[in-house]
């Protein structure tokens, strides 16, 4: 991402562009969507969402044209741009009718799924699925009747913390009973589906109408996103730049094609399994300690700790603990969290970042159990200690030691 593709303006799409002197670009932009293309078998890609967050705006944008716009401008028999105040205005009115069903927040949706501080929530009227209070996890018989009943415009899949595969055939089938666009948010997940973990009705790719995704979490790469479809959004896409952004960031742009060409080798196929060979490695030694773990473990990088069951301590609390302790990890609220978002009653942990360091199922072993001991209460200086010593053996970059880089307390 440090490289001076930053000073160069270009919006538009690759040799379709406002500005001049973009050729080097078009050739980096158009190489990266070709290598997402190749990667997750996709029918057509942009590159250019800023983030996770831009590329979900965007592929509303380029729904609500698709599905509304489209057709109010052939009622009106008139492009948006030739249309008196007034009639734009019935177009307008249109879009705020709209609803989208997204996972809830509380369950491990996302932000952008229709939460009310959001514009996902502002933008349209927003209803959300949950999972089933036994399981923890997705009861797709009530998500299909509350389908039925919401009858939305946009059915959104995807999460930031849920730890089990959702069955996408079944999205699908849901969403063409009920006439929506299929939306996966594989932000979390992508680098599973690239590394090809996820495979079959667990890839949402030949599922979905739209996929948009983070480039920086599974999948490994610069912070930015990514959107995905079929055919039919192909043109929407295109607009990202005037819908929902101005000039693409072309650095970051061949920071993804470099990633993109990582994801497609060998090596990330291991990275991939290997994510969920020590995340569900993990779990088990989470659940051999005593720890109740979401439903009963996962399938994917994450998983999400009932640290108040199992410690007597909100989510608030474990965080400090464990930073102190010199392992971060972020509070999560629990499915039918009674303690709301700020405390929380629960902890998410993942295994992308420490399998990139190389380690492996041993080593889960020792992670869960410096947790463990730190959130029973044990002081915090011997854990940190034993923690420095466990990174010691794993460095980042193997040429710079550990404690020019380490911050100590
Ligand atoms: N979608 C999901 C499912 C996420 O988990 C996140 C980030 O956590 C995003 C979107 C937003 O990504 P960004 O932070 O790049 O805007």
């Amino acid at each position: 991402m440090g490289n001076w593709l930053t000073d160069k303006y270009a919006e538009g799409i690759p040799y379709q562009r406002y500005y001049a002197g973009c050729q080097n670009v078009d050739d980096i932009e158009s190489y990266a969507q070709e290598l997402a293309k190749k990667l997750f078998n996709a029918e057509a890609c942009t590159v250019q969402p800023h983030s996770g967050c831009d590329a979900n705006l965007a592929a509303y944008l380029a729904i609500l044209a698709e599905v509304i716009e489209n057709s109010k401008v052939k009622e009106i028999g008139k492009p948006l741009m030739q249309m008196t105040h007034d009639e734009f205005e019935t177009v307008r009115q249109e879009f705020t009718k709209a609803r989208i069903l997204g996972m809830s927040l509380k369950d491990g949706g996302h932000l952008t799924h229709g939460f009310r501080n959001n514009f996902s929530g502002k933008l349209f009227e927003a209803f959300s699925y949950g999972v089933d209070p036994v399981t923890e996890m997705i009861n797709y018989d009530e998500l299909r009747l509350l389908a039925k009943k919401i009858q939305p415009h946009i059915l959104i899949a995807g999460y930031s913390s849920y730890s089990r595969k959702v069955d996408f055939s079944i999205m699908r089938s849901i969403a063409d009973e009920v006439g929506a666009v299929l939306l996966v948010d594989m932000a979390h997940f992508s680098g599973l589906v690239a590394g090809k973990v996820l495979t079959g009705n667990f890839d949402p790719i030949p599922f979905a109408d739209i996929v948009t995704s983070t480039t920086h979490k599974t999948l490994r790469g610069p912070r930015g996103g990514i959107i995905l479809s079929k055919k039919r959004f192909e043109e929407g896409l295109k607009r990202v730049c005037p819908l929902a952004q101005g000039g693409p960031l072309e650095h970051v742009i061949a920071a993804k094609a470099v990633a993109f060409e990582e994801a497609l080798t060998a090596d990330f196929q291991t990275y991939a399994r290997k994510i969920v060979e020590n995340s569900t490695s993990l779990a088990r030694h989470f659940m051999d300690e005593g720890v109740r773990v979401i439903t009963g473990g996962t399938e994917n990088h994450l998983m999400v700790l009932d640290v108040f069951k199992s410690f007597g301590l909100t989510g608030k609390e474990a965080e400090e603990r464990l930073f102190n302790g010199g392992i971060i990890v972020n509070k999560n609220a629990i499915p039918n969290d009674s303690r709301g978002v700020i405390q929380t009653s629960g902890i998410r942990v993942g295994t992308a970042a420490i399998t990139t360091l190389n380690m492996g199922e041993p080593q889960m072993q020792e992670v869960a159990n410096f947790i463990v001991r730190c959130l029973k209460g044990e002081d915090p200086a011997k854990i940190r200690a034993d923690v420095q010593r466990l990174k010691a053996r794993y460095p980042l970059y193997k040429a710079i030691s550990l404690g020019k880089l380490c911050h100590t307390n």
